[in-house]
């Protein structure tokens, strides 16, 4: 499929597809299973975060702090009510270091960004918590390359319709790149939009969902590739 010319704008999804992200949660989830490691095993610490994240995403959206309530209602549970102090302030911890690690850029990501520049309006469109996520970009240094940083509440066919319409885009015109099938990829082509697949390793488990049958669906290995479409 050759892209060029076809679109002005290019909206990219900046965890794991800019920046590395998901591999940070990983590790906070392996060290909270570490800290309840006393009150069961690691399968059932797990499938109680995991519950507690599906009870506390659509009251809180995404983002750390949402993972430190997950985390301290599972805490509590698994606890049974009597939650120490220890285990509370563990959880804090963990917390504050996943939201201020260092930022890793995702390999090619500059020398992409570079190549399209002034060719396209380049604008990131990311979802959950606005404060952590404007800090991340900020911090990224990639701004510099973009026109500006949209922070959508979610990722749905509403929010991308939102998006357009912000932008003064006709669906047809909105071509999304990102790492997530369900949020990058399936809402952007319901609406009439073309999507670029960059398949990350890890893969949290909130975004799982099987790839939708179209043809205005790209999938490429690497960021690198998206230039073979657009220049
Ligand atoms: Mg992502």
């Amino acid at each position: 499929m050759d892209l060029r010319g076809k679109y002005t704008h290019i909206f990219f999804d900046a965890d794991d597809t800019l920046w590395e992200n998901e591999q940070y949660f990983r590790d906070a989830e392996a060290r909270f299973t570490e800290l309840l490691a006393d009150y069961t095993s690691p399968e059932g610490v797990q499938q109680m975060l995991w519950e507690k994240q599906e009870d506390n995403i659509p009251l809180f959206g995404y983002g750390s702090k949402t993972y430190m309530i997950g985390m301290a209602d599972a805490a509590l549970d698994l606890c049974e009510g009597h939650l120490p102090e220890h285990i509370y302030y563990g959880v804090k911890k963990i917390i504050t270091d996943l939201a201020f690690h260092e930022l890793e850029l995702i390999d090619g990501v500059v020398d992409t960004l570079e190549a399209l520049q002034g060719r396209y309006k380049l604008i990131v469109a990311t979802k959950g918590d606005l404060t952590e996520q404007m800090a991340k970009y900020r911090k990224s240094g990639l701004a510099q390359y973009f026109h500006h940083c949209e922070v959508m509440e979610n990722k749905d066919q509403r929010n991308y319709l939102e998006l357009c319409a912000k932008n003064d885009l006709n669906p047809s015109q909105l071509l999304m790149i990102g790492n997530s099938v369900k949020s990058d990829i399936a809402p952007v082509v319901e609406i009439g939009g073309t999507a670029i697949h960059i398949p990350h390793e890890v893969v949290w488990v909130h975004e799982m969902m099987d790839m939708p049958e179209s043809d205005r669906i790209i999938e490429v290995n690497e960021i690198r590739d998206i230039l073979k479409f657009l220049q």
